[in-house]
């Protein structure tokens, strides 16, 4: 059964063959999902069960289409179904699924990446963002011999049990402040700073002198909903780093591919010592990656001390999916991704602004999100701040309209090259009610 909704916000339960489907999962997977935020918790109501997705639109299991602002959290950057990652997807279907050998797809996957991005002069596949930001922490301690890592609140990167610490996304929607199963000893070594925040580094390096392995920030924050780096803020993080002999980790997984051609770093141009990658570079299956300087990337086994391994790794279906997504992403792809984030920026300012309800919209490039709140949100701490009974009943109207929003106040949108004019003119049509409940909500 679903859980009640998080405010006293009514929605509509008309999705009887989803919450036929919901009452099935629950019995048999926690909470009837395989990732927390797909459950609606932080909104109430019946999550709907996705049976297909064709460009901008998905169809769920009582045949109802969405236009998808979620596009899969960012993988599906060129909107579902596309007809050339699909025939990419067959070829190399067709040709056996895994081998568990190298294989020249995995090459030509990691020379695009190596190609787009100056600083990525190495990369090692994996299957997962939570893997790849695992790995690059476990190479940086390995490389410097040293322990703390210093993150930032608000920030996500993975479920790694280091970095779960005031971490955003899913931990965010359910204010969880820590997790039960994540010992002391693996919390002990994290430092958890308040983002954009460059008095906290280098107070944080001052305090704890040649024990800092390296600082990991998300490139440009999108767990917390869009939170972009202040001016110099990621260069500071850098020069902290170079001064005090710990690495620089930009985790890109969000960012990767979708800011830009080579993703924030071709935003804001900060050098890393290390990167990571995931959602868009693997089309849309899992694949996910770390990598950066080669003198560091040398401490990687086989070729150096520090262990990494997976038998899915490289994949041949997923790295041709994701090689076959990087091609079509071209000057031409950025453009168009960037029209259309700010036509649907656009029209969600206007029309809460009609309402005269209270907002911040918040991008980082294509990247954005609306915060119920009049402040800009900076940090973490006022990203909490927001109204987020006024998103609960934003969203269910939304839903109700056909226009699919992330189920949680805490994430950022996703747009892709297929959102068309009917699109958008589906998500115009749907916005003047939407604002309109998100006037009249009331706290619970
Ligand atoms: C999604 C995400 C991750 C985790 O990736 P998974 O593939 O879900 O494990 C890590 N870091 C950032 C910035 C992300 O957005």
């Amino acid at each position: 059964m679903s859980e009640a909704p998080a405010t006293g916000t009514p929605y509509p339960y008309d999705a009887p063959a989803s919450q036929a489907l919901f009452d099935r999962a629950a019995a048999v997977t926690p909470g009837g999902v395989n990732s927390p935020v797909r459950a609606f918790r932080a909104v109430g109501g019946t999550p709907r069960f996705m049976v297909s997705g064709s460009g901008p639109y998905l169809t769920d299991a009582d045949g109802r289409e969405y236009v998808d602002l979620v596009c899969s959290w960012g993988p599906m950057i060129l909107g579902h179904s596309h007809p050339a990652v699909l025939a990419a997807v067959r070829e190399a279907v067709s040709r056996g699924t895994s081998f568990g050998t190298p294989g020249e797809g995995e090459v030509a996957l990691a020379e695009e990446m190596v190609g787009r991005i100056g600083p990525l002069e190495q990369v090692r596949l994996v299957s997962s963002g939570t893997e790849a930001t695992m790995s690059a922490i476990r190479l940086a301690r390995g490389f410097t011999r040293r322990t703390k890592v210093i993150k930032f609140a608000g920030c996500y990167h993975g479920h790694v049990d280091s970095l779960l610490a005031a971490a955003g996304s899913g931990v965010a929607t359910f204010a969880l402040p820590d997790t039960p199963g994540v010992t002391g000893a693996q919390a002990g070594d994290t430092i958890v700073l308040p983002y954009n925040d460059l008095e906290a580094v280098q107070e944080a390096f001052h305090r704890h002198p040649g024990e800092i392995a390296c600082v990991i920030t998300e490139a440009a924050p999108g767990n917390m909903g869009v939170v972009p780096p202040l001016p110099g803020f990621n260069q500071g993080l850098k020069d902290a780093c170079r001064k005090n002999g710990a690495l620089y980790l930009s985790d890109e997984v969000m960012t990767g591919f979708r800011t830009s051609r080579a993703g924030w770093y071709g935003v804001d141009g900060v050098v890393p010592d290390l990167m990571t990658f995931g959602k868009v570079m693997g089309g849309g299956f899992p694949a996910a990656a770390f990598g950066g300087r080669a003198d560091v990337m040398a401490h990687l086994a086989p070729a150096g001390p520090v262990y990494q391994a997976g038998t899915l790794s490289g994949n041949p279906v997923a790295t041709a999916a994701g090689l076959a997504q990087l091609r079509l992403l071209d000057e031409d792809a950025y453009r168009t991704l960037d029209a259309v984030s700010q036509s649907v920026q656009n029209l969600v300012t206007e029309a809460l602004a009609k309402e005269g309800v209270a907002h911040r919209l918040q991008s980082a490039s294509t990247m954005f999100s609306v915060f119920f709140t009049d402040r800009e949100v900076r940090t973490y701490e006022d990203a909490r701040r927001q109204e987020s009974f006024r998103f609960t009943a934003f969203f269910h109207s939304m839903l109700a309209q056909g226009v699919y929003l992330p189920p949680s106040s805490f994430e950022s949108w996703f747009v892709s090259t297929a959102h068309d004019e009917r699109a958008l003119q589906r998500i115009a049509d749907a916005l003047p009610a939407a604002a309109r409940a998100a006037a009249e909500a009331t706290a619970a």
